[in-house]
């Protein structure tokens, strides 16, 4: 399945919740959501009762939204997060956020998830020293992504660096901002994952 690249504004309407997909435009009054905060389309705004089945369904919808995955890969993390020991819920989202374009979104090295995406597949990162380009690729504690000395160049890069003292980095990573490095201390843990699902209904609803 190609993956979404139509408005994403109408995707928080959608989900009745801001998925903050379009960087600092999000914390701003120019935000779809703020101005109208019902679902797109002809009957956006019908007041309809929802099934249990619906309500777990945008659950998994939301979070698949919020990091920008096709449901094909979205069900592979399911299949690994309930194969491993530990809560199935937490295991998927953990699992979510070990993704190569989440931390560098986490780290502040970019606004939104899908900004990370386009500037890892473009090249801008290294991996361990190495060279990698893949936004899915899971990351564990110890690795360590470096912005490449010839991306400084970039301006939408430079603006980026500009800003990286002032951003809140989770305290599962370790941002060096001088040096423009973030390490994996740990994986985190369910409260270091502010994202607004309820795992749980994704969980029901894939073992229906
Ligand atoms: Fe969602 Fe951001 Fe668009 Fe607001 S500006 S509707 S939070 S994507």
């Amino acid at each position: 399945m190609a993956r979404y690249t139509g408005p994403v504004c109408r995707l928080c309407r959608r989900e009745g919740a801001k998925l903050f997909l379009k960087g600092d435009r999000c914390y701003s009054e120019k935000c779809s959501f703020e101005k109208r905060s019902y679902a797109p389309g002809q009957h956006g705004q019908r007041r309809t009762k929802v099934s249990e089945y619906g309500l777990q369904l945008r659950e998994k919808q939301k979070a698949r939204r919020i990091y920008g995955i096709n449901e094909g890969q979205f069900r592979k993390y399911f299949k690994e997060a309930d194969r491993k020991k530990g809560v199935t819920g937490e295991n998927l989202l953990t699992q979510l956020e070990q993704r190569f374009d989440n931390v560098v979104y986490r780290a502040g090295f970019a606004d939104s998830r899908s900004q990370a995406r386009q500037l890892v597949r473009h090249n801008h990162f290294t991996l361990n020293g190495k060279k990698a380009n893949i936004p899915s690729m899971l990351l564990k504690p110890g690795d360590v992504i470096q912005l490449k000395e010839r991306s400084k160049k970039s301006v939408i890069v430079k603006t980026i660096i500009e800003g990286l003292k002032q951003k809140n980095v989770p305290e599962w990573l370790n941002l060096d901002a001088e040096n423009t490095t973030v390490k994996i201390v740990t994986l985190p843990e369910r409260e270091n994952i502010d994202i607004p699902v309820t795992e749980q209904l994704i969980v029901e609803l894939y073992s229906r």
